[in-house]
C-alpha cells in the first residue's frame, strides 16, 4: 500500500532523497506525456523526471530498440568495438556545430562535467576554473565545487581552484538578492526575446573580467562552464550578447569554453538543437545528459580533436559509458525526435506557451516573472512584485501541491525554491498546455484570495 512504501523509503532508503510534494507521488508508470500513481490516476508530467523525458515516457519506438538490442547484447565495456557506439558517435556529432567531433560516453551529468573539468586541466596545463552563481553541473565531490549554489554545497567546499563569477539574472540584478536589485521591466525578460542585445550583458561581462584579473593566475585559466539558460537555479535566461562576450574574454586569457547543455540541449529551447546556438558562440567542450537517453542512463562529452588528443596522457576508464542498450536507445531518441518534428513542436508551443504565462504573470499579484524558451519555461512566484521578495515556502508549497492535486506536475528551483520549472517531455501538445494554464490559474487565485 501507499503507506508501507512510505514507510519503505524512511526506513530503507537515504533521507537525503528528498521527494516531491507534502504527500509524494507514488509513480506506477508513465507513458509519453503522463504518469500514473497507484491508484491509476494521472497527470500531466511537466518536469518529466528533471528535464529528463525528452520524446515521452516509455516511448513505443525507444522501448522496441531497447528491447531489440537487449536481446543481442546488453553489455560490453568500451574496451571493445560494438556497431552502436560507433553508430552513436557518428550520429550524436552529427548534431553538433564546427570541430566538435569527439566523444566520450559516461551515465550521468555530473560524470560529464568531472571528465569535461579534466580535459580541461590537461589540455591547457591549468588548474583555476570558474563557474557562474547560481548554476548546477552535478553532485560529485568534483561538481559540488561548479555548482555555485549553497544548498547543494554541505561538507564540500567550493573545490580548490574553482571560482564564481555572477550569473546575468535580468529579473534579480548582479548581486541574485531582492533588497538590492535593480528596478527593471518585470518584462526585461520578453525583451530579450525579442532578439536585441540586452544593455546589461556588459556589466555581467566585467564582472566576470574582475573575477578572472583578480582570481587566476596570469593566462592560467583552464575553463569557464556555462548552462545556457540555468536550469536547477530556476530558468535563468542570460542577456543576448553575455555568453559571446564571456567566451572572448574566457578565451583571451586561455581558458576553454564549457557548455553545459544537460537541460537546455537538444530541441529543447526550439529554434536552436543546442542552446548554446542561440547564442551565436561554439564552445570547446560539450556536456549532455538526461535528454539524449529519454530517462535511460546515458550521458557525453564532445570536444575538438586537439582536446580530445590530450586525453591520451590519461587512459580514462569508465565501466559503463558507451552501453550498447544505452547507444541503441540514443539513437532511437535521434531518429524519434526527427521523425515526430519535437524541436518543432518545443518551437511552436514555446512561445503559445509563454504568452499564456505572461497573462498569468499581468493577472497574479505573486507572478513575479515568467521566462525562458521553446519547452524550457519558468515563473517565478514572489510575495509582492514591487520588493521582488520571494515567496514565503508554505505558499509556494501550497501552489505545488495545488497543481499536482489537479494532475500537473511542475518542478521547483531558483535559490528560495521560489520558481516553478515548465520542462515537460517534448511531445506535449496544444490541449496540455491549456490544461496546464487552467490549473495554474485555479491555484494562484486561490493562493492570492
Ligand atoms: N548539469 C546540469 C545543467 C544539470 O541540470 C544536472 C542535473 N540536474 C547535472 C549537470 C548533473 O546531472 P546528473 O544528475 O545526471 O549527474
Amino acid at each position: 500500500s501507499y503507506e508501507d512504501m512510505r514507510e519503505v523509503r524512511r526506513k530503507n532508503l537515504n533521507p537525503a532523497l528528498a521527494t516531491n510534494f507534502s504527500e509524494p507521488l507514488l509513480i506506477h508508470e508513465g507513458h509519453m506525456q503522463w504518469l500514473f500513481d497507484h491508484t491509476g490516476r494521472r497527470y500531466l508530467d511537466l518536469f518529466g523526471g528533471i528535464v529528463t523525458v525528452s520524446v515521452g515516457h516509455c516511448h513505443p519506438k525507444v522501448k522496441e530498440a531497447a528491447t531489440k538490442q537487449m536481446s543481442k547484447l546488453w553489455h560490453t565495456t568500451n574496451i571493445y568495438m560494438h556497431p552502436k557506439i560507433h553508430e552513436y558517435a557518428e550520429r550524436i556529432t552529427e548534431t553538433l556545430p564546427g570541430d566538435l567531433k569527439v566523444v566520450y560516453f559516461v551515465n550521468s551529468g555530473s560524470e560529464a562535467n568531472d571528465l569535461a573539468m579534466m580535459m580541461a586541466r590537461l589540455y591547457t596545463g591549468s588548474f583555476d576554473i570558474v563557474t557562474l552563481r547560481n548554476s548546477y553541473h552535478g553532485a560529485s565531490p568534483y561538481c559540488i565545487g561548479l555548482t555555485a549554489q549553497g544548498t547543494w554545497k554541505y561538507g564540500f567546499a567550493n573545490g580548490f581552484g574553482i571560482h564564481n563569477a555572477s550569473n546575468p539574472d535580468p529579473y534579480r540584478g548582479l548581486w541574485g538578492g531582492y533588497r538590492d536589485c535593480e528596478v527593471q521591466s518585470t518584462r526585461a525578460s520578453e525583451s530579450m526575446l525579442e532578439g536585441g542585445e540586452c544593455s546589461s550583458a556588459q556589466k555581467y561581462v566585467d564582472q566576470l573580467e574582475e573575477v578572472l584579473a583578480y582570481s587566476i593566475p596570469r593566462g592560467r585559466l583552464a575553463a569557464f562552464f556555462a548552462e545556457s539558460i540555468q536550469g536547477v537555479g530556476g530558468t535563468v535566461q542570460f542577456p543576448l550578447g553575455y555568453l559571446k562576450k564571456a567566451f572572448e574574454k574566457v578565451r583571451s586569457y586561455g581558458g576553454l569554453c564549457v557548455a553545459d547543455e544537460v537541460q537546455s540541449g537538444f530541441g529543447r529551447t526550439g529554434d536552436h538543437f543546442w542552446g548554446f546556438e542561440g547564442h551565436d558562440v561554439i564552445p570547446d567542450i560539450v556536456t549532455m545528459a538526461k535528454s539524449i537517453g529519454n530517462g535511460f542512463p546515458l550521458a557525453a562529452v564532445v570536444t575538438t580533436p586537439a582536446v580530445a588528443a590530450t586525453m591520451a596522457q590519461a587512459l580514462h576508464f569508465n565501466t559503463f559509458g558507451g552501453n550498447p542498450i544505452a547507444c541503441a536507445v540514443g539513437i532511437s531518441v535521434l531518429e524519434t525526435m526527427k521523425e515526430e518534428k519535437t524541436q518543432e513542436n518545443c518551437k511552436v508551443l514555446g512561445p503559445y506557451f509563454l504568452n499564456k504565462l505572461a497573462e498569468i504573470r499581468d493577472k497574479y499579484p505573486i507572478v513575479g516573472d515568467v521566462r525562458g524558451k521553446g519547452l524550457m519555461l519558468g515563473l517565478e512566484l514572489v510575495e509582492d512584485k514591487g520588493s521582488r521578495q520571494p515567496i514565503s515556502a508554505p505558499r509556494i508549497m501550497e501552489v505545488w501541491d495545488g497543481l499536482k492535486n489537479l494532475g500537473v506536475i511542475v518542478g521547483r528551483g531558483g535559490h528560495y525554491g521560489q520558481v516553478l520549472r515548465m520542462k515537460p517531455p517534448m511531445c506535449i501538445t496544444k490541449e496540455d498546455v491549456d490544461f496546464a494554464v487552467e490549473a495554474l490559474h485555479e491555484v494562484l487565485q486561490k493562493a492570492c484570495d
